[in-house]
């Protein structure tokens, strides 16, 4: 066999996968994505939408480190929403519904337009260190050599489908499974326990009674996620969406079947995603609730397949039939598919460093599912993470750590290494500390630094240089406009809509105690036709939190030198006046510095004060 030689070899074609060849690819290197036949790439076998509450400031971050998902999800884009819109900008978040056949497709073309990228369609069966360091990656009648190599194999480790009784090996329905992770790569640790999540079954569209549902448009308002789309035009005509609800009715099949239960009955010991539960969590959780959400999302712009979000099982498919018959306009559904739950392996991430490289394994890299996260976000960062990591290694240049208190990426990856997974891991807004700081509007600010630390020249390095430039110069002219109570200004603000002041007003305490938005308030008294409007966006919303920010960014600072403190997890381990349980965790994950140990889920406040007071 002819010896294949590449610099970052990436195994799985998903989220994860596609993300991680996009930037390591913009290094020049040799990639390839060795991605199972038949899945293709970066498919959505669960709810096709990109974003939401914390996944959505995610997808920005991404776009302002020159990642693929934004630009694929407003190619693919069929219905925008702006979630939380009423509440506080830190926790806004965008989510669109894509068209889950194009989206692939977008995916697979701008990947073979990048003349150093190969994806070669095989199931990888070993990953072996050879005698010069690299690595060899094979396939059952291939093998390749890599100086790096990125897992991104999601769901398919050891993958066992659940459908009622039946029980099938699989990462997903209609695919192969994947050997389990100790035989695909010896000495990796997995996590003592299996994960499982589920998806619901597919309707015909042609079979709902729309007239019993209510109509949500996509929404207008919310911007794209890509830097060059700004704005709200559309690539694709957009779609409505649908809810409906569960009934007394529905529950009580579910209940009534708890024994036809994968779930319930002992087949699936996997752990699934509190965050996005099956309905039959539901039903056996809440067992006073009956009226549960079904969104109806459809699926492609062109075919009949709806999505019904909401009712995830892996009931037996009579019983399937029979609860979502009895939801409100479904009664005389069709199905294309039923619903299922996949069980699979997953790594123990305390192994892996903040750029997800494997700490007993040099060169090897961890990203997606199988992490132990849930979703195609969470996925895709990872695999930004992992590959822009792989590649800088391959060059032999200063690693890429996100800060936590910078951007949820950083958060993302700082959870997962610092903690032993117990259930599926979700980003959201209350993950981070610091949010009020690490919104969507400032995301192209806030992650500037770190993409330009790449030394990179794309048309994203060329944008972030100029808006750095062009928001100093921006809030400088904002936080130093202060505006006087003479007559013409007075006469020009009642007009405007604004109340009358005595003496001075600065723009700043205008912009907090006006009614209006503070992007209007800002154009209503500064000159930004030069600027660009997320620019102006971002400046508006700072002045508006400027307070905040100030008082955020000293006790940051206080933080961030406090969590530096290393501590000697050893030495606590014997310590009396700690608990057993706090002393368990600390032994299991054997943090090293005061964050690390603050971070870790179950350390009581009492154990932090303790260690506070030894420390100093
Ligand atoms: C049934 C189901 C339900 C889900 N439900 C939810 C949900 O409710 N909420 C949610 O947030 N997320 C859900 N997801 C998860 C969502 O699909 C993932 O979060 C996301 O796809 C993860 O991306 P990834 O890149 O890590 O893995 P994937 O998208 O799964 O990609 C893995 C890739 O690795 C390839 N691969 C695997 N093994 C090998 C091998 N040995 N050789 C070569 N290639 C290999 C596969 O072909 C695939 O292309 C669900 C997934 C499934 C399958």
């Amino acid at each position: 066999l002819a010896r294949k030689d590449y610099d970052v070899i990436i195994i799985g074609g998903g989220h994860a996968g596609t993300e991680s060849a996009w930037i390591a690819s913009q290094f020049n290197l040799q990639v390839a994505v060795i991605t199972m036949p038949n899945v293709g790439i970066a498919t959505a076998p669960c709810n096709p939408a990109i974003g939401g509450v914390g996944k959505g400031q995610v997808v920005r971050e991404l776009d302002a480190l020159g990642g693929l998902m934004p630009i694929l999800a407003d190619k693919a884009g069929i219905h925008y929403t702006l979630l939380n819109s009423s509440k506080g900008y830190a926790v806004r978040s965008t989510r669109t519904q894509i068209d889950k056949d194009l989206y692939p497709k977008y995916a697979r073309e701008l990947l073979d337009e990048k003349s150093n990228i190969e994806i070669i369609e095989d199931k990888v069966t070993g990953v072996v260190r050879d005698s010069d360091g690299s690595f060899i990656v094979s396939t059952k009648d291939d093998y390749f050599h890599s100086k790096k190599v990125v897992v991104t194999t999601g769901t398919f480790l050891n993958g066992k489908l659940h459908q009622g009784s039946d029980v099938n090996a699989g990462g997903r329905m209609n695919s192969m499974s994947s050997t389990g992770l100790s035989t695909l790569i010896r000495n990796i640790k997995t996590l003592g326990k299996r994960f499982k999540t589920g998806t619901p079954a597919r309707l015909k569209k042609s079979s709902l009674d729309y007239s019993k549902f209510t109509e949500q448009k996509s929404d207008h308002k919310a911007f794209n996620f890509h830097w060059k789309n700004y704005g709200h035009d559309r690539n694709l005509d957009q779609v409505s969406t649908y809810i409906t609800n569960t009934n007394e009715d529905t529950m009580n099949i579910i209940r009534d079947n708890k024994d036809s239960s994968p779930m319930f009955n002992g087949q699936i010991t996997g752990v699934g995603p509190r965050y996005c539960p099956s309905i039959e969590d539901k039903a056996f959780r809440y067992p006073d609730r009956n009226s549960h959400h079904v969104f109806l999302e459809p699926e492609t712009m062109e075919g009949d397949s709806v999505y019904p979000n909401g009712i995830s099982s892996s009931l037996p498919k009579e019983i399937q039939d029979s609860f979502i018959k009895s939801i409100d306009g479904l009664e005389k559904v069709e199905f294309h598919s039923y619903g299922y739950a996949v069980e699979y392996d997953v790594v123990d991430t305390m192994y892996l460093s903040n750029t997800l490289e494997y700490t007993e394994y040099e060169g090897l890299y961890f990203a997606g599912q199988v992490n132990g996260t849930s979703g195609y976000e969470e996925a895709s960062a990872q695999g930004y993470i992992a590959g822009v990591n792989a590649a800088l290694a391959c060059l032999g240049k200063e690693k890429l750590i996100l800060n936590r208190h910078e951007s949820y990426i950083g958060v993302l990856v700082q959870d997962l290494i610092t903690n032993k997974r117990d259930e599926p891991y979700r980003l959201f807004t209350a993950r981070a500390e610091n949010r009020l700081w690490m919104r969507e509007d400032n995301t192209y600010y806030r992650m500037a630094q770190y993409r330009l630390s790449l030394e990179l020249n794309e048309d994203i390095d060329i944008f972030l240089k100029s808006y750095r430039k062009d928001y100093d110069t921006l809030i400088g002219k904002a936080l130093d406009l202060t505006l006087s109570s003479n007559k013409e200004t007075l006469e020009m603000m009642k007009v405007k809509g604004y109340n009358s002041f005595k003496n001075t007003m600065t723009l700043q305490k205008l912009i907090t105690s006006s009614q209006k938005d503070p992007y209007s308030t800002l154009l209503d008294f500064i000159d930004v036709k030069e600027y660009n409007p997320i620019l102006v966006n971002n400046v508006a919303i700072d002045c508006l939190y400027q307070e905040y920010i100030k008082r955020h960014e000293k006790e940051n600072e206080k933080i961030k030198e406090m969590e530096k403190i290393s501590i000697n997890w050893k030495s606590l381990c014997e310590e009396s006046n700690i608990s057993f349980e706090c002393r368990q965790r600390i032994k299991e994950i054997r943090p090293q510095t005061f964050g690390e140990l603050k971070r870790i889920e179950g350390i009581r406040p009492a154990t932090l004060a303790f260690v506070l007071h030894v420390v100093k």
